[in-house]
């Protein structure tokens, strides 16, 4: 009974920004669970090579090329998916870049690019995918937020308001969507090492400020995301909308 509740056999997930870091432990998990994965990026190679992983292990993956910035390629690449696939049932928006600088100078384009990917990425993926959900009564949209939704730090400034929006964006989402059986929620994960921290973990004083300030005293693992977003993901959670899991270690319970 209780493996019902987080059985994904049958369903489909697109997980955008899954070629590799978080979005591939994401999307492996939710294939672990019994879904057909499609994975995405920008570059091609990665994305390819991330699909045939997955295969050699036995996972039904293919693979969605687009830039989460770009409808037109979007709505193409999923059109030629989903013929195999069938319609988005669960989708992670992860996709995400970091630009960190001093907001006095930041330069606008580098804002408008943070912007527009971690932000309205997460709208223009979800306007092309939604409106099957709604057609069938029945979705799962899970944004990846970050600890930036709450609080802020020196030199992440775009990030910060990108993520912030992320949030509210969630909330307007489960309210909008809620009475198609649409359930819209986020997870917010504290820090994990992958390519976009990996120069913050290199940094020995970094490294020892996050293990002092996370109050599981280390960095996530990113395996534990796996059973939040299947949880998410899964009829488990199927009255919880408009919610932000913060996966964090307790950093930010603590002052
Ligand atoms: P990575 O830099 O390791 O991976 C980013 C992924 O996003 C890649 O697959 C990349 O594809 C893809 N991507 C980037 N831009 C686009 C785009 N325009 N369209 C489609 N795909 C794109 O990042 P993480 O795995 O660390 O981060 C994943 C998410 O988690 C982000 O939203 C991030 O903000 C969030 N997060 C991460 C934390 C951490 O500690 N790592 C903490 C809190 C939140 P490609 O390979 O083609 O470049």
């Amino acid at each position: 009974m209780i493996q019902k509740w987080f059985d994904l056999t049958g369903k489909t997930a697109l997980v955008t920004g899954s070629s590799r870091g978080l979005g591939l432990v994401i999307a492996r998990g939710l294939a672990a669970a019994g879904a057909k994965v499609m994975l995405n990026g920008v570059n091609r190679e990665r994305l390819d090579a991330a699909v045939e992983a997955f295969r050699r292990d036995g996972l039904e993956a293919y693979a969605c090329p687009f830039d989460v910035t770009d409808r037109e390629q979007i709505e193409a690449s999923l059109h030629d998916v989903k013929k195999t696939t069938g319609p988005v049932d669960i989708l992670v928006n992860n996709a995400g870049i970091q630009r960190r600088g001093p907001l006095e100078s930041f330069d606008p384009r580098e804002w408008q690019a943070v912007i527009d990917t971690n932000l309205t990425g997460v709208f223009i993926t979800t306007q092309c995918v939604v409106g099957d959900m709604i057609e069938r009564k029945s979705g799962k949209i899970i944004n990846i937020c970050s600890l930036a939704s709450e609080i802020a730090r020196p030199t992440t400034g775009p990030y910060t308001a990108a993520k912030g929006g992320v949030k509210m964006l969630t909330r307007a989402m489960a309210v909008e969507w809620a009475a198609h059986n649409i359930q819209v929620n986020g997870i917010g994960p504290g820090y994990f090492l992958t390519d976009m921290t990996r120069t913050l973990a290199e940094n020995e004083e970094f490294d020892r400020w996050i293990k002092g300030r996370t109050p599981a005293r280390r960095w996530g693992d990113p395996e534990e995301l796996t059973g939040p977003v299947v949880f998410l993901a899964s009829d488990a959670s199927s009255f919880i909308n408009g919610q932000i899991l913060y996966v964090d270690g307790g950093l930010l319970s603590l002052i």
